[in-house]
């Protein structure tokens, strides 16, 4: 079963994001984009999934439970959940090892929690762009560890990426897939699986019905099996 799909949006947790990025407001462009399935990965944080993945149940729309980690080398993975608490985990195990930068939002943005009404509760204080003193293995393993899959993302583009920053992708990480913002993957990423999604920040950005993932079923557990294979 083909289900189109785009499985990196930034909310307004995120300081790059817009503010305008409530899970509500994604889910309703995601839905008159003609989307099955949507990951929402803010950095290094799970807060704004609950009431993305309420938004999404309404909606019938799938939703990846995700989240944009930035490990030691400055590299992007994006992790990959079947469900929230295993996401949440991961949140928890970031935040304990994000440096105890404070936020500027007039120097990168807001960080906003929105509840399941779409409102905005609370704003994150510490800086969640910063990266997690853990190093690119520690993630892949603690991932792995909570059921989930780790994807590099972005490999095609300059900064951030797993191939810009260390050069190759290293073979005992064991990796099946990475992320791409464009249509092909760049050199360097021979017989990887690819995933090819958005990275929005902007409700503009979010991916027409341009790239499908092959599953056996329409369901979450399939989403990721397909992914770690
Ligand atoms: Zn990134
Ligand atoms: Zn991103």
């Amino acid at each position: 079963m083909k289900l189109a799909a785009d499985l990196h949006i930034h909310s307004c947790l995120s300081p790059c994001a817009d503010d305008n990025m409530t899970p509500g407001n994604i889910v309703a462009m995601a839905a008159l984009k003609g989307l099955d399935v949507i990951a929402i990965a803010d950095h290094n944080s799970a807060g704004n999934l609950r009431s993305a993945a309420a938004a999404a149940a309404d909606a019938g729309m799938l939703l990846l439970p995700a989240i944009e980690a930035n490990t030691r080398e400055e590299t992007h993975v994006l992790c990959y959940f079947e469900t929230l608490s295993q996401a949440e985990q991961l949140g928890e195990w970031l935040y304990e090892r994000l440096p105890p930068v404070p936020n500027s939002s007039t120097l990168f943005g807001n960080q906003f929690y929105i509840d399941i009404d779409d409102g905005i509760v609370a704003s994150e204080p510490r800086l969640l762009i910063s990266a997690a003193d853990c190093s690119l293995e520690e993630l892949v393993a603690f991932t792995r560890r909570l059921g989930g899959v780790a994807v590099p993302a972005h490999v095609d583009k300059p900064a951030n990426s797993i191939l810009t920053n260390l050069g190759f992708i290293p073979p005992d990480l064991q990796l099946k897939t990475v992320e791409i913002r464009g249509e092909q993957p760049p050199a360097g990423c021979e017989g990887y699986a690819f995933l090819r999604s958005s990275d929005a920040h902007t409700l503009g950005d979010i991916l027409e019905r341009v790239f499908f993932i092959d599953a056996q079923q329409r369901g979450l557990s399939a989403i990721i099996r397909e992914i770690s294979q």
